[in-house]
């Protein structure tokens, strides 16, 4: 294995090990089954890690670039991650703590993914990135290639919800519906980049995605001062965000800057459960029978996810457990949510909430963090759908 490069990948499905230059977004031979692991030279980076970090003055996700596989000269200007950690009030147990990723630039934790794929793409001389996304992903994309001069376009389902295709479209993406769901927004973006020579965001075949979004793993271990919590409650769609936040604790530790990693805790929607019913049945990563996705979650609604591997991986390794709720239950913890430290989430993000409520919190003694993942703001409709606000938005009017 060779670091001359600054970083080395691994598929991790047949376990090969590539340089930078023999593999592109997966593994040449898995293909799109081959998600490949992005592994630095943990030794030489370990022993000064934390030093190097605390020299960045800026608090946003570019101060771990040590770990990071990019030339920092690429990087958008907006202020990316760097999000607070709130501590929640409750009565007894544990201390919950909430990592409040709806600050970030459109509102999402996908805006540290999408930042490091607009540099890589500016970095490698691409004119123009795309992505298949029914909505976080491909808003965030749009603003980082705004702020990048990179060209746009994305790749959205015919359904995608009217305010995020909305944002999209401000931040002057061209915006191609696709008739059907993902799956086939997912294959016209992959033609499409192979025919156009566009470079291909989409999560499932870019395994450098996890690499900006562990970020928020590295943010939360330096904000407890090198402390990691017992666990972290994560929601899971296509599971690249419960991966990478697995790998950025699991690097922290490997470097020896923390002295375990936490459990972590993948909450998936009960109608969109894929990676809870392979893990019960322990079976591995396509060890379950895909069926459609019933949530109004929208963000973690997925029939088959495509980061099955790194999901997995992440709850087996750590000592973790999957937990699925039900609508309900993520849509009161919406309201919840807001009320008791005044985070507005998305539904998809405030099921780690809900799963955190769940399980039963932490004991006595113990911390858990609560990940949120993107703002209420961008979903209003699926809220008042909900009827968890019993009085719509209007309310009482009274005449002045
Ligand atoms: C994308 C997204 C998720 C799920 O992340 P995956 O990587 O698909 O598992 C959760 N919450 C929000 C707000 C998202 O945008
Ligand atoms: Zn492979």
């Amino acid at each position: 294995m060779s670091f001359e490069t600054g970083y080395t990948l691994r598929c991790l499905h047949c376990h090969t090990n590539y340089a930078i230059n023999e593999a592109g977004y997966c593994c040449p031979t898995c293909e799109l089954d081959g998600a490949l692991d992005v592994l630095y030279d943990y030794e030489r980076i370990g022993a000064g890690f934390r030093q190097d970090v605390a020299r960045h003055d800026s608090f946003d996700m570019w101060r771990y670039r040590s770990l990071l596989p990019i030339a920092p000269d690429f990087r958008p200007a907006l202020h990316t991650g760097g999000s607070p950690l709130y501590e929640l009030k409750q009565d007894g147990g544990g201390r919950v703590l909430v990592k409040d990723d709806t600050r970030n630039p459109t509102g999402s934790l996908k805006d540290r993914a999408s930042a490091l794929a607009a540099a890589l793409a500016a970095g490698q001389g691409f004119d123009t990135i795309a992505t298949a996304s029914t909505g976080n992903a491909a808003a965030a994309l749009a603003c980082m290639s705004a702020a990048s001069g990179l060209r746009c376009v994305i790749f959205a389902p015919s359904s995608a919800p009217r305010e995020k295709l909305a944002q999209m479209r401000a931040y002057g993406a061209s915006v191609i519906e696709v008739e059907g769901g993902y799956d086939e927004a997912f294959v016209a973006c992959y033609r499409a980049c192979k025919e156009n020579g566009w470079y291909n965001r989409s999560t499932g075949i870019n395994s450098y995605m996890s690499e900006g979004k562990k970020t928020v793993a590295f943010e939360i271990a330096e904000q407890m001062q090198w402390q990691v919590p017992d666990r972290v409650f994560v929601p899971v769609g296509n599971g690249c965000i419960v991966g990478a936040v697995y790998k950025g604790f699991h690097e922290l530790y490997k470097m020896g800057c923390t002295d375990r990693v936490p459990r972590i805790m993948g909450v998936q929607a009960a109608g969109s459960d894929f990676m809870y019913r392979a893990w019960r049945a322990g079976t591995g990563p396509n060890g379950a029978e895909a069926r459609p996705a019933r949530t109004s979650a929208g963000s973690i609604s997925v029939a088959l996810p495509r980061d099955r591997i790194k999901a997995l991986r992440a709850i087996e390794h750590s000592g973790g457990e999957f937990v699925t709720v039900s609508d309900a239950e993520i849509f009161d913890a919406v309201t919840a949510l807001a009320r008791s430290c005044g985070v507005f989430a998305e539904a998809g993000a405030a099921a780690a909430y809900a799963g955190m409520r769940k399980w039963g919190g932490p004991a006595a003694g113990e911390t858990a963090v609560v990940l949120v993942t993107g703002t209420g703001l961008k979903d209003i409709a699926g809220l008042l759908r909900s009827g968890v606000l019993a009085e719509g938005v209007e309310g009482q009017v009274v005449a002045a």
